[in-house]
């Protein structure tokens, strides 16, 4: 296919990479100078667009996301499929939808998780949203970037599950830590802490697969001095967009607001920068 991929940071660039490494044709634009490796660079977001198979977005926030449409929508091909790969607010992933399709388009908002380790290794997994035409022909796509994707459902679908997901996994992440904590404070050795927890009824991904505590587990952030994996600002943005969408449905979400209250206050006081899992630390401090 011949593929225009807008956006390449630190996901954007590995996923282009892959797709030129699988012997597809890749045009790429980014604001910043990047170079990737297989990547021919346009110098604009429109001419990256142009007469392209499928052109994919992967950008840090639905007004980007709005403002990057409103360049690439008048100069694509008809037929294309326009994938949305970025973490947006479903509102802004359904404006873009419907504004590639209107253009003749096939939309598939496909938000992903596996971070920047599974962007590189082609291990993400993709929450898509949109016609299963649409679907069907980003599909081939995504099993290059990935290793799994689901069709959950219309435009705004992917978005939908992803900031559910990220929810839990922000709510069972603190849970975790204070578990720890509270652990420690009764002189318990985490080791043991975890060789129970983890196969016992607080198992769950936080412990199991991503433990906060150093040197128990499998490897994690923890074990690198917190350097991310999932940075604290990227959980943020992911859980002020959960709140956003309940306040839009009017959904009850009271561990969800919490857990944005504990991130923002992490954040503010020195969680920039370190992976999610570092909140344990900050809760200790408290
Ligand atoms: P990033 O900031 O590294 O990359 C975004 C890129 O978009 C940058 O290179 C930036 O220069 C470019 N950009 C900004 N405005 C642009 C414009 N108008 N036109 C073209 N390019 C523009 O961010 P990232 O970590 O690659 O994340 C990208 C998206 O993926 C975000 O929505 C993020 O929430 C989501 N995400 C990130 C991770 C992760 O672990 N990093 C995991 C899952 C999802």
């Amino acid at each position: 296919m011949d593929i225009g991929f807008i956006g390449l940071g630190n996901m954007g660039a590995p996923m282009a990479k892959n797709l030129a490494a699988a012997g597809h044709t890749v045009t790429g634009f980014d604001v910043t100078h990047v170079t990737v490796d297989g990547v021919k660079m346009a110098a604009t977001a429109a001419e990256a667009a142009q007469n392209r198979d499928a052109v994919i977005t992967m950008l840090p926030n639905g007004s980007i996301l709005t403002s990057v449409y409103a360049e690439i929508v008048p100069a694509g091909k008809p037929g294309a499929a326009y994938i949305d790969c970025s973490t947006v607010d479903v509102d802004s992933a359904r404006a873009a939808a419907e504004k590639a399709a209107a253009a003749g388009f096939l939309p598939v908002d496909a938000p992903v998780s596996g971070g920047m380790g599974g962007a590189v290794a082609g291990t993400l997994t993709f929450m898509a949203g949109g016609s299963p035409k649409a679907y069907a022909l980003a599909e081939p796509l995504f099993e290059i970037m990935g290793q799994k994707s689901v069709l959950c459902g219309p435009s705004g679908s992917g978005q939908a599950v992803k900031i559910c997901n990220n929810m839990i996994l922000a709510i069972s992440m603190i849970g975790v830590c204070e578990s720890f904590n509270l652990a420690e404070k009764l002189g318990l050795d985490p080791q043991a802490m975890f060789d129970v927890v983890s196969t016992s009824s607080g198992f769950c991904w936080s412990i199991n697969n991503y433990c906060p505590v150093p040197g128990v587990g499998p490897e994690s952030p923890a074990d690198n001095g917190y350097k991310p994996g999932f940075a604290a600002e990227l959980m943020l943005k992911d859980l002020g967009l959960s709140q956003d969408a309940a306040k839009s449905v009017a959904a009850n979400t009271p561990l969800g607001r919490h857990a944005t209250e504990l991130y923002e206050k992490f954040n503010a006081e020195g969680g920039k920068g370190q992976d999610f899992s570092a909140i344990i630390r900050w809760l200790r401090d408290q």
